[in-house]
């Protein structure tokens, strides 16, 4: 079936969605101004039908290639946050939404951002000369933590709002924590994580940014570690603390005490990045409970080796299940992203900076670092562009590498995206615009 969703502007499809609604869940405040959403009532239900919704169906080939993906139109209905049921469509259904044909895909996860430290939602600052390497950037934020940590709270609900018009309702945030800000950073959060909970989950990383020991922030570690985090952080352990083992032994001891994962930042591209590469390593094969649970966050290493030395590590990280963190660098820096995947490599992305005193270029989009990635590794076919979805979703994929249908399944987390595309690869290509993101079943737009 064709259809004409082009032309279809959000307000438009917001007010069809609305006028045929029945039993949404609604945020309260997303639609707030719109007099189709002022039945408070329609809030409480937890359940939420779509009609005319654009699913993957499988691939079609000519001579052994995949040259298009095909799709067809479904009828889905969600309660208590999951997807329940997945039927052909039934256009005459009176469904919460018709989504008129626009594409449905798992909603966007941003895997490295520093949602308690930014500028975003306060005046525009641009980033300064950096004078003193990374201990030139603590001693930076040292002085103006005190001030940024006044409004966090404000700024990281201003930048969650953000990922989500761009599709996000899942991150990965590192959180500072070291003696300048203490726990305040965290808590400052939390609040803000909470307030926006029914739209946006995240999972945390105590990140001692000014160096475990380099400054003393290993009893702030110790603190954060015993309240709602996920993981342990960490930064450059050579080049801020001056000792590989010590700090990685920290880490990975504090990881083990408290049930978490590890996510260190790896900037350094020398010696000293090789051989933290290959000490945590080790440290995880010694200790197979943090398999799964163990990332390098940039990790620029990797892409100064030697091609036969990129292929050695991508294997032993697979074989460790180290994943790696990448903000898909351009220029002089070339990850060697290819090898990770041909190797089975766990592979996110992020924006890492909105606008702060690091950066001020994320846009806020992980579709956008998708076709970032697509267009530096030429990723241009249909197979291939429909692939690199994955960076911007977490590795969830409507079809697997065969074009078999695997999302969404019955049972799933309500958490998707419309967008007007009509498959995968013309959303990488083209960065489709969300018209709608629910999480947990929830409409947030
Ligand atoms: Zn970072």
């Amino acid at each position: 079936m064709k259809t004409s969703y082009n032309n279809i502007s959000r307000k438009d499809f917001i007010k069809s969605s609305a006028l045929a609604m029945t039993g949404l869940t609604l945020l309260p405040g997303a639609m707030t101004a719109s007099p189709f959403f002022d039945d408070q009532n329609i809030w409480a239900k937890g359940k939420l039908s779509l009609k005319n919704v654009r699913l993957e169906t499988g691939f079609t080939y000519e001579d052994g290639e995949v040259i298009s993906t095909k799709t067809d139109l479904f009828y889905i209905e969600v309660e208590n946050g999951k997807i329940t049921k997945i039927t052909t469509n039934q256009p005459n259904a009176k469904a919460a939404i018709d989504a008129k044909g626009l594409l449905m895909l798992p909603a966007f996860k941003d895997m490295h951002i520093h949602l308690d430290k930014t500028f975003y939602g306060d005046k525009w600052q641009a980033v300064r000369k950096r004078t003193g390497g990374i201990k030139g950037m603590i001693e930076l934020e040292q002085k103006m933590l005190p001030d940024m940590l006044k409004n966090s709270t404000f700024k990281a609900e201003k930048m969650i709002e953000l990922l989500q018009s761009k599709g996000t309702s899942y991150a990965r945030s590192h959180v500072n924590i070291e003696p300048t800000s203490k726990l305040q950073s965290l808590k400052n959060l939390q609040k803000a994580l909470d307030n926006k909970k029914k739209g946006f989950g995240a999972e945390l990383v105590a990140f001692p940014q000014h160096g475990v020991f380099y400054t003393d922030s290993a009893p702030y570690l110790k603190e954060a570690a015993k309240m709602d985090i996920d993981f342990i952080g960490g930064v450059d352990p050579f080049n801020v603390d001056g000792n590989i083992e010590k700090v990685v032994d920290f880490t990975v001891q504090l990881a083990l005490d408290n049930k978490k994962g590890i996510d260190i930042h790896l900037h350094e591209t020398g010696d000293s990045g090789l051989k933290t590469v290959e000490y945590l390593i080790k440290k995880v094969n010694e200790n197979p409970v943090l398999k799964g649970k163990t990332y390098l966050s940039h990790c620029f290493i990797l892409a100064k080796l030697e091609a036969a030395k990129q292929e050695e590590i991508a294997e032993k990280l697979a074989e460790a299940q180290i994943g790696i963190v990448s903000t898909i660098p351009f220029g002089r820096l070339v990850m060697p992203i290819p090898t990770l995947y041909k190797h089975h490599v766990t592979v996110l992305t992020g924006n890492d900076s909105i606008v702060d005193h690091w950066n001020t270029f994320g846009t806020g989009s992980v579709l956008e670092k998708a076709n970032l990635m697509a267009q530096v590794y030429g990723y241009s076919t249909e197979f291939a562009l429909s692939r690199s979805l994955k960076l911007a979703t977490g590795n969830v994929l409507p079809l697997d590498d065969k074009g078999t249908q695997q999302w969404p399944k019955a049972g799933d987390q309500a958490n998707f995206v419309l967008l007007n595309a009509n498959c995968s690869a013309e959303a990488v290509s083209r960065i489709s615009n969300v018209e709608s993101l629910v999480h947990q079943g929830n409409v947030v737009f």
